[in-house]
């Protein structure tokens, strides 16, 4: 039988999350062109019954129960299947059967449900719900997550707003970037758009870390990466960028080479504050220049201002 019950894993966003697959695998309401599932995906917009809430609450337990240490003990458990978790019928369950366990619930989805009233209502019982946004652009929607033919997007984006006036946990965005197909100029300045409308708490900007099944979903590239960075903070508080490097994000260790990998992993810095960080770490110029040289860091222009980000292209 498929694991329905995964870790706790490290995540950046969520410190040490316990994975829950409340759906069978490969089930999704879109086919996004960079889903490592990819071709393989089913695709159904219908909502239905996948597992009995209470057997998943089990295996949950049982989870919990086998870890040792308190420090193994999950920050969250999270709803993150290989599909669209508010597929299922039983989500609003779920979350309050794991809300008794007294561990904050996280949910990863989609965002293509929304215009329903009971996944809204359902999403209100989590701590923690991010939603996918990689474009408002009806075209580019369709070439990259090719949603299923029932979905709306105009539908989606009101359930979104919505949802984000009566939500009082914490509330995320996640913007995929790929090549050529939503991260020109006018496509990130519109996402960012939508997204000011219902203000989130972080925007993630993320790239496609694993292989794609279709080949055409390239990840933006460093340069575009540091424009969208830009773009997104031209609208929006706090925005922050997932390119595959979970590192030791914000902690300062007193030393270079960690700290600037680390900031640089979630956002760009520009040249003055990393002339700063030499400075307080009693570094020279030279360990700066090691890391453009082992290609750990990219310099970029942006505004009339050098910034270097973590180099993640290969
Ligand atoms: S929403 Fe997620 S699971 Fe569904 S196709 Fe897109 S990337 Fe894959």
């Amino acid at each position: 039988m498929e694991r329905r019950v995964f870790g706790p894993v490290p995540s950046r966003r969520l410190g040490k999350s316990l994975g829950i697959n409340n759906i069978p695998y490969k089930i999704c309401t879109y086919q996004c062109i960079y889903c490592q599932l990819g071709k393989a995906v089913r695709m159904q917009a219908n909502r239905q019954e996948f597992y009995r809430p209470e057997e998943l609450v089990g295996e949950v337990k049982t989870v919990l129960d086998s870890i040792e240490k308190e420090n193994e003990y999950p920050d969250y458990v999270t709803l993150v299947p290989d599909g669209e978790p508010t597929l299922d019928i039983h989500m609003g369950e779920l979350i309050e059967r794991l809300g008794i366990l007294n561990i904050p619930v996280a949910v990863i989805t989609n965002a293509s449900l929304m215009h329903l009233p009971e996944v809204r209502e359902e999403l209100l019982g989590a701590d923690y719900v991010s939603l996918k946004v990689d474009t408002v652009q009806h075209q580019t929607w369709k070439k990259v997550n090719k949603p299923h033919k029932s979905i709306r997007l105009e539908a989606i984006e009101e359930g979104i707003q919505t949802f984000a006036r009566l939500f009082t946990g914490k509330l995320v965005t996640e913007t995929m970037l790929i090549r050529g197909f939503n991260d020109s100029y006018d496509e990130l300045t519109q996402t960012a758009r939508f997204i000011r409308t219902f203000t989130p708490e972080t925007a993630y900007i993320a790239i496609p870390t694993r292989p794609p099944a279709f080949r055409q979903a390239v990840p933006a590239d460093e340069e575009t990466v540091n424009e969208a960075y830009h773009i997104f903070r031209d609208y929006l508080d706090k925005v922050e960028l997932l390119t595959g490097y979970e590192g030791n994000a914000f902690s300062s260790t007193g030393h270079f080479r960690e700290d600037i990998l680390s900031i640089t992993a979630v956002h760009p810095m520009r040249e003055d504050a990393v002339r700063g960080l030499l400075h307080k770490t009693n570094d020279s110029e030279d360990a700066l220049i090691l890391l453009l040289e082992e290609k750990q860091l990219e310099k970029l222009q942006f505004n009339g201002h050098n910034y270097y980000l973590r180099r993640f292209s290969k």
